[in-house]
């Protein structure tokens, strides 16, 4: 194995890291090990290498430096861009392209296994393009809603039509910058035609055609992919879900599914179900089959169907590590190559299934969606099959509860009711500065940064500044495996860490907030601080990773209910110097950052005389303190509990 990171260094999930020591004590190389073993070309990492005709390659490392036609710097860097985006388009608005031919066979009858799940989606958004729908069946909306999604790909003129989806002002913006798409597939053939030798030569001029590229499929192929499946698999809404690689079961044939497409996931879930499956997994000796997702094919039927998240895109071979996949079962996009040599140093069949997809050495079974449901319960008894060639297997007993499913349509419900339906809550709170803003994360792994780290890393920073975070893609799962998609109000910003001596308890609210502003806050106290329900899972101790920690180790997750906090200080093993409520005076003793104002039912207690300390948390013997953390972090709360601040 090349030298390289630890499996702390590459990754920050703890199943990630069981897997990586695995992988190493077994020999075999991961895309970790891989991206250690291949540092990246700092020329090709610039967009700085140009191959886009036979006279190159060329690769410019100096400003002022030219390729052999002549381009510049910033117009390779530009043209490299626009590819990558015109690839990433492509990919994605395909598939939009082909959930549109799933939607119009369903309508047709044409679909096995399929039917129209969500009419009510279906008819609102046909009205948004004026198809009519009084009177009229769902198979014929569907038709001609299909029609209309699929001519937008080859449309060569005018506006694409999703995009009246978006605010009247934006899209006069759009008009007024030059950039509205016309049609889908236009826009990502001229930004290859423009990309061509001799074409296109103005970075700016590139990149605003990317824009235009962008939008397309944004906000026409994307789109598109989305409303159809919500019509064909039901519009989410929140449910319980988990995630991590400990969703794989020992007694059960776990067959994983990857990639980006929802149609023979969906079918799988549904094959799994039935009893012709179900017996015939018993009679392997099998418990049943266990269902999860890699990518963001876990998302969708994570977010419809509750089915678990065994990881993100980073997880895929490790999943295979576990020696325990019977089955991974592959759509599109995002599936490494490196999976058909891992899997076979152990039992795991890889079956693609998509016409445009096959990898050398892997099984291909032809998805087709008037077979649907015959070919997913063929792909399933393939798995079954399987399950009596698994060797040892390591499973790590790690995962993770969440609450997937916040669809807009059901956070317009939520807010305001059936009747009532509305986002002006959110405005409102927004508006007055209780919600300092929305954010939307979206995004892959890269091995060759730590593993998870930045994608919950800037959630949590966000959840401290009070910003609502939107997240789907692989930073979603990432998240639901920190545990910041629980559903539980500001359960994420929460930790009780308990010392090694069972001596130091700090809660943690890491949020900004001041003194001042918590001052009399009843409301504070209703939304944050009841009842305070711990799981007693130990997990490594967050808050004593700093360089203050001396009590290093067991750190004990909290799940906030909104209604009431209760510090339940017997379960913790806490000695207490008393049970008090905040008083002015007991603000003082705790320190400058603390939050103050909580509900009487928090337990808070005074810490002893040797907490004036530097600033070790070490020192906060008896203490638990509700204070205030910031973009630092644990320790940033922790010294909020000491006397000197
Ligand atoms: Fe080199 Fe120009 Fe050809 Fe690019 S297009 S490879 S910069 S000669």
């Amino acid at each position: 194995m090349p030298k390289g990171r630890t499996p702390e260094e590459q990754s920050a999930d703890p199943a990630a890291q069981e897997m990586l020591i695995r992988a190493e004590m077994l020999g075999i190389d991961t895309a970790f090990s891989r991206a250690d073993a291949n540092p990246p070309c700092n020329i090709g990492a610039a967009g700085m290498c140009c191959k886009l005709c036979g006279m190159g390659p060329c690769r410019l490392t100096k400003d002022g430096q030219r390729g052999v036609c002549g381009a510049t710097i910033d117009t390779i860097q530009a043209r490299n861009l626009i590819r990558a985006i015109a690839a990433g388009s492509a990919a994605h608005s395909d598939h939009g392209r082909d959930m549109a031919f799933t939607l119009k066979a369903v309508a047709n009858h044409e679909a096995e296994g399929f039917v129209i799940r969500d009419v009510a989606k279906l008819r609102r958004v046909a009205a948004f393009y004026e198809i009519p729908i009084e009177g009229r069946s769902p198979d014929e909306i569907a038709n001609q809603l299909a029609d209309l999604f699929i001519s937008q790909f080859g449309q060569q003129r005018g506006e694409v039509v999703t995009l009246i989806r978006a605010t009247e002002r934006r899209r006069a913006l759009w008009r007024e910058q030059g950039v509205m798409p016309r049609g889908i597939d236009r826009e990502v053939v001229e930004a290859l035609h423009r990309t061509h030798i001799g074409d296109d030569q103005e970075p700016e001029h590139i990149l605003h055609h990317a824009v235009r590229t962008s939008l397309a499929d944004g906000w026409g192929g994307s789109l598109i992919a989305t409303d159809i499946s919500d019509i064909l698999f039901g519009t989410p809404a929140p449910l319980v879900g988990q995630a991590n690689l400990g969703v794989l079961k020992e007694d059960m044939v776990n067959v994983v599914v990857h990639g980006h497409e929802p149609t023979l996931s969906e079918m799988m879930v549904a094959a799994s179900q039935t009893r012709e499956v179900t017996e015939y997994a018993e009679a392997a000796g099998a418990g049943g089959v266990n269902l999860s997702g890699i990518c963001c094919t876990a998302n969708e039927i994570l977010m419809r169907q509750g089915i678990p998240a065994a990881g993100n895109f980073l997880q895929q071979e490790l999943a295979i590590l576990t020696g325990a996949v019977d089955a991974m079962v592959v759509d599109v996009q995002c599936i490494m190559q490196a999976l058909v040599s891992l899997a076979e140093r152990f039992h795991t069949k890889i079956i693609t299934t998509s016409s445009k997809v096959r990898i050398t050495g892997a099984m291909h079974v032809q998805f087709e969606e008037h077979r649907a449901l015959t070919i997913a319960k063929d792909i399933l008894k393939l798995a079954i099959d399987n399950y009596k060639n698994r060797g040892e297997t390591q499973i790590p007993d790690v995962r993770e509860d969440l609450i997937p499913g916040f669809s807009h349509e059901y956070v317009n419900y939520m807010l305001g009711g059936s009747y009532r339906a509305s986002f002006r809550p959110l405005n409102d709170a927004i508006m007055a500065g209780r919600i300092r803003g929305v954010a939307g994360i979206v995004g892959c792994n890269n091995p060759r940064s730590r593993h998870d780290f930045m994608h919950t890393y800037v959630t949590e920073a966000l959840l401290k500044q009070d910003v609502l975070v939107a997240e789907t893609g692989c930073g979603a799962i990432a998240s639901a495996k920190r545990g910041f998609l629980l559903g539980e109000a500001d359960a994420a910003n929460f930790r009780v860490a308990v010392g090694a001596a069972g001596h130091v308890v700090v809660v943690e609210r890491p949020h900004v907030l001041s003194r001042d502003a918590l001052r009399g806050d009843r409301a504070f106290g209703r939304r944050h601080m009841s009842e305070l329900r711990m799981t007693q899972t130990a997990e490594r101790d967050d808050v004593a990773d700093g360089r203050h920690a001396g009590h290093a180790r067991l750190v004990l997750r909290v799940n906030l209910d909104v209604t009431s906090l209760h510090l339940q200080a017997d379960a913790l093993g806490v000695q207490t110097s008393g049970d008090r409520s905040a008083t002015r005076g007991h603000k003082q003793i705790v320190g400058a950052n603390l939050l103050g104002e909580v509900s009487p039912q928090v337990g808070i207690y005074q810490t002893t005389d040797d907490a004036n300390c530097s600033g070790g948390i070490q020192h906060m013997h008896h203490g638990v303190t509700v204070g205030r953390g910031d973009l630092d972090g644990r320790m940033g709360f922790a010294r909020g509990g000491s006397a000197d601040q």
